[in-house]
C-alpha cells in the first residue's frame, strides 16, 4: 500500500457567487516512503493547492486522498488536526517563524500544543536543531538569523514531531544558491531516512536533487518522472538509515548534523509519548509572550479597564463607608435594654423612602390605652414608658436665657432610652429639668448648666411656655455629628403633659418605650412589635430608610461607574481583534502544525484573561491608594473613614474584571479560531 495516494482529486475554488475556478483536475498519483518528490509547474498551476490538500489544511475537495489507506477527505476536524500534528511537517517558502519566539520556542511550538513536558521539549528540539546544524542558535530570535538559517529552523520545526510526510512549498524560493544547496542537502537527508518529502519548486536545478519530478500544468499532472541518478531508500531499517546518514554527513558541509544511534533511540522513545492538548498553563505562557510584544498597548488597555474597575469599587466602598457611618451613628448610645415603639404610619408606601421619612417628621399618630396595655402585656416587658417627640417647624420652638436664644428643631421626651453615656456634661434631667444638645448648649453659653431657661414651644398646635433648669449636655457619641448640630432638647413626658394641660389640652404619647432586663429579649421584641404592626424606633426607622436610599444611591453611582467598565471591555475587544488581524499568518501557521481551532481560541481567551487579572489588580490597587487619601481627609472632617474597601470588594473586583475581559475576548478569540488555515497562511 502506498503511503499516500491521490485518487481522482478535483478541487475548485469559488471565485464569486456564480463563478468557480477548478484548480486541480482529476489528479491521480501515489507516493512511497523515502521518496523525495519535486513538484514543478508555472505559478498558478495548482502546486500549493495540492500541497494544502495533502497537508490536511483544506479538506474541501472531490475524490479520495488516502494516507496509509485512510481517506482524509472524510476526517473530522479533530482527526485532521491530529493528522497535521502527527503525520505532516510543513516547510513554507518564507519560513513563517513566529518573530517573538526564540528559535527553541519556534521549533517546540508543536510540542507545546501537544502538552509535552519542558525537558523533553528541549531535548527533542536540540536533536531537531542538530539535524539542521543550528543547535548553537537555540536562544536567538528569528531576526538574528540569516535567511538560510531561518529556513533550516523551519525544517527543524517540521521534523520535531517525527512526521512521515514533509511538505515543503518552495522552501528555497527566497534563498541564494549557496544556502539553497545547504537546505536541499538537509531535505535529501530527511528523505533518506525513510520520510516522504514533497517539495514544490520553480527551479529545474532544485528538481534535479529529487528522486522523482512531477510537473503540473493548469491543475493536471503532465509529467511524472523518476530520477534514477538519485538514490532512494525504500526499505527502512536501522542499518540503512545509519548508512544513509553517514553518507549525508560526509557529503555535506561542516555545519551538518551528526546522526547517532542516540538520535534514533530518542525518536522511538518520543514516538510513544502520549499526546495531549494545549494545557491551560502553556496557553497562558504563550499568551503572556504574545502580550509582551505589544506591551505598551496592553498596558494602556489594562489601565483603561482598571479605571472602570476602580470607579465601581470606589463607589461601592464609598457607599459602604457612608452606610457604616450612619448606622454607627444611629445605633450608638441607645440604651440596648429599651425598645422604642411608634404607632403605625398609616397609608405610607414602605417602598417610598421620601414619604416614609416625611411621616416620621412632624406630628405622628398617638397611642391609645389599649395599645399601651397590649405592649405592657408582652413577654419580657418590665414596664412601658410613655414618650413624645416631634420635629418642630422652624421658628416656633426655642429655649432662651437672658438675651441668648436657641431655636429648636426637635423636642424629645427623656426616657430610659437615655443613659449616662448620653451625657457629655452635667447629668440626666429630672422632672422640671431639660437636657440640651451640644449646639443648643453653645447657643446658650457655656455656663448654662444649672441655670433656669425659658421654653417657648408649639406642642400639638398649642403655644406652651415654661421655666426649666438645664441639667446637662446631650451627646450621641463621637460619630453622631447630626445629633450634635441639630438643636434639640430632652425633657420628661410628664413636663410636656403639664405644659399642655395649662392650655386646657391633654397630651397623648406618640412613642412608647418598652423597658426590659435583657438585651436579647429587647432585640426579640423589636421584631415582635413590627410583626404586630407597630413602627420601630424613630431613629431606626429613619436609619432604615436612609440605608435604603444610600443603597439605591450607591448602586446608581456604581452603575454609572460600570458604564466605564463596558467601554473598557469594548476596548479589549477592539485590541484583541486587531491582534487577531495582525497575527493571522501566525494563526495559520499554528493551525498548519496541528493546533486545533480550540487551541487558538484558548490562546486569545488567555490573553483576555491576563488583561482582566492585571487590570483588576491594578484597579483595586489604585482604588486602595485613593481610599487612603480620602479616608485621611474624611477622618479630619467627619471623624470617620468614608471609604471602606473590604476583602470581598477586592476579590469581586478582580473576578469581575477577569470575567468582563474574557467575555470581551470571546468574540476575537472565536474569530481567530474560525480563520481558515489556508487563507491565513496566504495573508501577507
Ligand atoms: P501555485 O501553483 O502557484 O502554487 P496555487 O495552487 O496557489 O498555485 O493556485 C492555483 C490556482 O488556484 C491559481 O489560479 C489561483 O488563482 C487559484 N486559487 C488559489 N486559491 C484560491 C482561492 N482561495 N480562491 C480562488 N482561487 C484560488
Ligand atoms: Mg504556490
Amino acid at each position: 500500500m502506498a503511503l499516500l495516494e491521490l485518487k481522482n482529486i478535483n478541487k475548485s475554488y469559488k471565485v464569486n457567487e456564480n463563478q468557480i475556478f477548478q484548480a486541480l483536475k482529476e489528479i491521480n498519483v501515489s507516493f512511497e516512503k523515502g521518496e523525495l518528490v519535486s513538484i514543478i509547474g508555472e505559478s498558478g498551476s495548482g502546486k500549493s493547492t495540492m500541497m494544502n490538500l495533502i497537508g490536511g489544511l483544506d479538506s474541501k475537495f472531490e475524490g479520495e486522498l488516502l494516507v496509509e489507506g485512510k481517506n482524509i477527505g472524510s476526517f473530522s476536524e479533530k482527526q485532521l488536526d491530529a493528522y497535521r500534528k502527527d503525520k505532516i511537517g510543513f516547510v513554507f517558502q518564507n519560513c513563517n517563524l513566529i518573530p517573538h519566539l526564540s528559535i527553541l520556542e519556534n521549533v517546540t511550538i508543536a510540542l507545546t500544543l501537544s502538552n509535552v513536558g519542558k525537558e523533553e521539549r528541549i531535548e527533542r528540539a536540540k536533536h531537531a536543531l542538530a539535524q539542521v546544524g543550528l543547535e548553537k542558535h537555540m536562544n536567538k530570535k528569528p531576526n538574528q538569523l540569516s535567511g538560510g538559517q531561518r529556513q533550516r529552523v523551519a525544517i527543524a520545526r517540521a521534523l520535531i514531531n517525527e512526521p512521515e510526510i514533509i511538505l515543503a512549498d518552495e522552501p528555497t524560493g527566497a534563498l541564494d544558491s549557496e544556502t539553497t544547496e545547504q537546505v536541499l542537502n538537509i531535505i535529501k537527508e530527511i528523505a533518506g531516512r525513510g520520510k516522504l518529502v514533497i517539495m514544490v519548486t520553480h527551479s529545474e536545478k532544485v528538481a534535479a536533487y529529487s528522486s522523482r519530478v512531477i510537473q503540473i500544468l493548469d491543475g493536471q499532472i503532465i509529467k511524472d518522472q523518476r530520477n534514477t541518478e538519485v538514490e532512494v531508500v525504500s526499505e527502512v531499517s536501522h542499518e540503512s538509515i545509519q548508512e544513509n546518514m553517514e553518507k549525508a554527513t560526509n557529503s555535506s558541509s561542516a555545519k551538518k548534523a551528526e546522526f547517532t544511534s542516540e538520535t534514533l533511540s530518542l525518536e522511538t522513545q518520543t514516538a510513544s509519548t502520549v499526546k495531549q492538548n494545549l494545557s491551560f498553563f502553556s496557553a497562558i505562557k504563550l499568551a503572556a509572550n504574545n502580550m509582551k510584544q505589544k506591551l505598551k498597548r496592553n498596558i494602556l488597555v489594562a489601565l483603561g479597564v482598571s479605571i472602570g474597575i476602580m470607579s465601581v469599587v470606589m463607589m461601592l466602598a464609598l457607599g459602604n463607608g457612608i452606610k457604616a457611618y450612619f448606622s454607627n451613628m444611629i445605633e450608638s448610645f441607645m440604651n440596648p435594654l429599651v425598645v422604642e415603639v411608634s404607632m403605625p404610619q398609616g397609608e405610607v408606601d414602605p417602598n417610598d423612602p421620601m414619604a416614609s421619612m416625611q411621616a416620621v417628621i412632624g406630628s405622628k399618630p398617638t397611642f391609645k390605652e389599649e395599645n399601651l396595655k397590649e405592649l405592657a402585656a408582652l413577654d419580657g416587658v418590665v414596664r412601658v414608658e410613655e414618650g413624645f417627640q416631634y420635629i418642630a417647624i422652624a421658628g416656633t420652638n426655642s429655649v432662651s436665657y437672658g438675651d441668648k436664644k436657641s431655636e429648636l428643631m426637635g423636642i424629645v421626651s427623656a426616657t430610659s432610652v437615655l443613659t449616662e453615656s448620653n451625657i457629655a456634661e452635667g447629668k440626666l434631667p429630672e422632672e422640671g429639668e431639660i437636657l440640651v444638645n451640644k449646639s443648643s448648649f453653645e447657643d446658650l453659653g457655656e455656663d448654662i448648666i444649672g441655670k433656669t431657661v425659658t421654653l417657648n414651644a408649639v406642642i400639638e398646635g398649642k403655644n406652651v411656655t415654661g421655666e426649666f433648669v438645664v441639667s446637662g449636655v446631650y451627646t450621641a457619641g463621637e460619630n453622631n455629628t447630626m445629633a450634635d448640630v441639630n438643636n434639640s432638647i430632652y425633657m420628661h413626658y410628664e413636663d410636656m403633659a403639664k405644659l399642655l394641660e395649662e392650655q386646657g389640652a391633654t397630651l397623648a404619647p406618640n412613642m412608647a418605650y418598652l423597658v426590659t432586663e435583657d438585651e436579647s429579649v429587647a432585640s426579640q421584641l423589636k421584631e415582635t412589635i413590627v410583626d404586630m404592626g407597630y413602627g420601630g424606633s424613630t431613629q431606626e426607622v429613619m436609619g432604615d430608610q436612609m440605608m435604603t436610599m444610600l443603597d439605591i444611591l450607591t448602586l446608581v453611582l456604581a452603575g454609572i461607574a460600570g458604564i466605564s467598565l463596558v467601554v473598557s471591555s469594548i476596548m479589549i475587544l477592539v485590541v484583541l481583534y486587531i491582534s487577531v488581524v495582525e497575527r493571522t499568518k501566525e494563526i495559520g501557521l499554528l493551525r498548519a502544525i496541528g493546533a486545533r481551532s480550540k487551541d487558538v481560541k484558548r490562546i486569545f481567551v488567555s490573553e483576555a484573561f491576563l488583561i482582566g487579572i492585571c487590570s483588576g489588580t491594578l484597579g483595586i490597587t489604585i482604588a486602595y491608594v485613593i481610599s487612603i487619601f480620602v479616608n485621611k481627609v474624611s477622618v479630619e472632617i467627619f471623624d470617620v473613614q468614608l471609604m471602606n474597601i473590604t476583602i470581598p470588594y477586592v476579590v469581586a473586583g478582580v473576578i469581575i474584571s477577569t470575567v468582563v475581559s474574557m467575555i470581551a475576548g470571546l468574540f476575537p478569540a472565536n474569530k481567530a479560531a474560525q480563520l481558515d488555515p489556508v487563507d491565513s497562511l496566504r495573508t501577507e
